[in-house]
């Protein structure tokens, strides 16, 4: 079938094996994961031509399974982004509407998905990267615990925020995804050794569900918040116990990820610079010019203006002032679900507080990271989250999200297939 969204950067034809749990079923792959011998460029002119000589030990664990990887999918530079237009080699359309992004960063997964191009795909999300394009095309995304899913052979962007996790059309398909992907791994020393092993059971009675306020404030299209409200008053109708709650570090959870997320990007790119990595040929010059030149000229304008934003924070004399502040924050962040999950086994609310933005919609950078707001709380404190399609906004698609207690992956799940049970009876 003919890529028409720009999904892919690469189509590969792995017949997969006869057996296994994912025999028969092609998985497209986020461009930043990497494949022995297929070109992985983190959606960066830098990376062009690099070929690993290894799987990421997802997609070791892929193979294993049976699965047809059927290419390597569009994303922003290094993950930077909630659009998919901060590709290196073009953005990416939303297969619901192409005038519309298909979110990010991992929009070309979403794309192919929703396009019908792929069975699942593998996203990665470090402030929302999953959940946020599976909102915007209107398929299930879902961000694991942290810890629970190798990181071995992913590109790194923020180390401490980024997880690998499934995508699939529904809630059944992202949890058999799931369930080959998160396997234990001596090569990740984060890894809890606490695989995923369950199959959903779509229920959510007696489940208490919290509603936190501060995700339906200001910022939040009304319209998104109706249609969530509504699927919440689905979830109470399958016997859920709805119950108000408040998060008071909503307040400082999006200056938080951004200094944190810079702060290490500043660091984990510092590897591209034409002799390790990326085009080299400069010997005439010194190793300060010619390590300007390559990055200067084959980085992105929003992977530059990172990496300066995370120098900046880094920088002495300013750790104090924004680092240390960021990591304050983010405990206040993690102490918040801590405390409400004393009390409530989920919490519930919108992926996104728009629907799909137009291409070139969000010009400028600020907006762009405020879209992210709902989505980087739970990265914050590593726990899991889901987004689920819960209806629509003028023909565009907007997600439930759910979020639940660290490892608790299967409840969240659970309630996602209760919810998408309900509303496709
Ligand atoms: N939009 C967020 C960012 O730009 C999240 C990206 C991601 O999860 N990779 O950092």
């Amino acid at each position: 079938m003919e890529d028409r969204f720009n999904a892919y950067l690469l189509r590969s034809e792995d017949p997969g094996l006869d057996s296994g749990p994912l025999a028969g079923r092609t998985v497209a792959i986020k461009d930043n994961i990497s494949t022995a011998g297929l070109e992985t460029t983190c959606g960066s002119r830098i990376l062009k031509g690099y070929i690993p000589p290894y799987d990421a030990h997802v997609v070791t664990l892929l193979r294993e399974a049976g699965a047809a990887i059927n290419g390597k999918t569009n994303l922003d530079e290094f993950g930077m982004g909630t659009t998919t237009e901060n590709s290196g080699y073009g953005p990416t359309l939303n297969p619901v509407d192409s005038s519309r992004v298909p979110g990010g960063s991992s929009g070309g997964s979403a794309a192919a998905v929703a396009a019908g191009l792929a069975d699942l795909a593998l996203g990665t999300d470090t402030g929302g990267s999953i959940r946020c394009p599976a909102s915007f095309c209107g398929i299930v995304g879902l961000k694991p615990t942290y810890g629970r899913v190798s990181r071995y052979g992913l590109i790194a962007y923020a180390n401490s925020l980024e997880t690998i996790g499934p995508m699939a059309r529904t809630v059944a398909d992202v949890s058999a995804l799931y369930r080959v992907i998160s396997r234990p791994d001596p090569r990740d020393t984060t890894m809890q050794g606490r695989p995923y092993e369950h199959d959903p059971v779509a229920s959510v009675r007696g489940l208490r569900i919290g509603i936190p306020a501060e995700f339906f404030g200001a910022g939040v299209d009304p319209r998104v918040s109706a249609k969530v409200q509504e699927a919440i008053e689905t979830l109470a109708g399958c016997g859920a116990v709805i119950v108000p709650v408040s998060m008071p570090s909503m307040k400082y959870a999006l200056a938080a990820y951004y200094i944190t997320c810079t702060s290490e990007a500043s660091s984990n790119l510092a590897r591209y610079d034409g002799v390790r990595f990326g085009p080299g040929g400069e010997s005439q010059r010194s190793w300060h010019d010619a390590f300007t030149a390559v990055r200067g000229e084959h980085f992105g304008e929003e992977v530059r203006r990172r990496i300066l934003l995370g120098t900046f924070a880094l920088s002495a004399g300013y750790y104090g002032r924004y680092y240390g502040k960021a990591q304050t924050a983010r405990a206040n962040v993690a102490g918040d679900f801590e405390r409400l999950f004393g009390s409530v086994d989920l919490l519930a609310g919108p992926t996104m507080p728009t629907v799909a933005f137009r291409l070139g919609e969000l010009a400028d950078p600020l907006s762009m990271y405020l879209a992210d707001v709902l989505t980087v709380p739970a990265n914050l404190a590593g726990i899991p989250a889901i987004s689920v399609p819960c209806g629509e906004v003028a023909g565009l698609p907007v997600g439930l999200q759910l979020m639940g207690r660290r490892f608790d992956d299967e409840t969240v799940i659970d309630a996602a297939a209760a919810f998408e049970a309900e509303v496709t009876a």
